[in-house]
């Protein structure tokens, strides 16, 4: 096969302890998935999940032991860190029930659903697509994947936020509004899902402005932490 123009390289992201990478298809993105944090961006009551997308090739790889690079994007001046817990999907499907989710998941990852704020309250004001609050370039740094075999207690896995060495995010998976089997449930029967898709299930309560020259330290109990600055 031949093309106009070499066709960018696939999106690949580390497997801890393999030497074999999981190859990137859809990010999707929950929406407001704690209650904390719902509330803090002004909503009460469990209503249905909603989703939102980011391109693949926004991801920021974040490797063990090193710092990665974000640079502070265009046009806002309100970047918001929500940290998340990643799940990995190994096995495609359309409308997987919730019970059988599991069968599906490839694996875990420590996620940064990096947010230009001041652009994503503007689009919802005007009522039209965030893309431009959450899908733009860098905006989701990523730490290798573990595979689920690995953290079997991932459901009350406690999930945090540090910025310069001070605390932001602190809370625990098991506090999902639609934990991580529903949220597949859901997200399948509106999208068939693909092998290397990655789900940012949603962050809680303590998200806030980061400006250059932050660096934040995420984790997720059982999961390689990554670390990231904002240049
Ligand atoms: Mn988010």
């Amino acid at each position: 096969m031949s093309f106009v123009f070499p066709p960018a390289e696939p999106v690949s992201v580390p497997v801890q302890g393999q030497s074999s990478r999981f190859p990137v298809h859809r990010i999707y993105c929950v929406g407001r998935n704690y209650a904390e944090h719902a509330k803090e961006m002004g909503f009460t009551g469990r209503e249905p999940p909603f989703f939102f997308l980011k391109p693949a090739d926004a991801l920021v790889l974040a490797l063990p032991g090193q710092t990665a690079t974000m640079p502070y994007p265009s046009l806002t001046h309100d970047l918001h860190h929500e940290i998340e817990l990643v799940v990995a999907i190994g096995t495609g499907g359309r409308n997987i029930a919730a019970a059988d989710a599991h069968k599906h998941i490839f694996g875990y990852a420590v996620g940064l659903d990096m947010t230009r704020r001041d652009l994503q309250g503007e689009m919802k004001k005007q009522g039209r697509p965030w893309c431009i609050g959450k899908g733009f370039d860098h905006s989701a740094p990523i730490g290798p994947i573990t595979p689920a075999a690995e953290v079997p207690s991932i459901a009350e896995a406690t999930i945090h936020l540090d910025v310069n060495g001070q605390q932001r995010q602190h809370s625990n998976v098991s506090k999902l509004i639609w934990n991580i089997a529903e949220t597949i449930e859901h997200l399948s029967a509106a999208w068939e899902l693909q092998p290397g898709d990655l789900i940012y299930t949603g962050t809680p309560e303590g998200v806030a402005a980061v400006v250059a020259g932050d660096t934040l330290d995420g984790s997720v109990e059982g999961l390689q932490g990554i670390r990231v600055t904002i240049a």
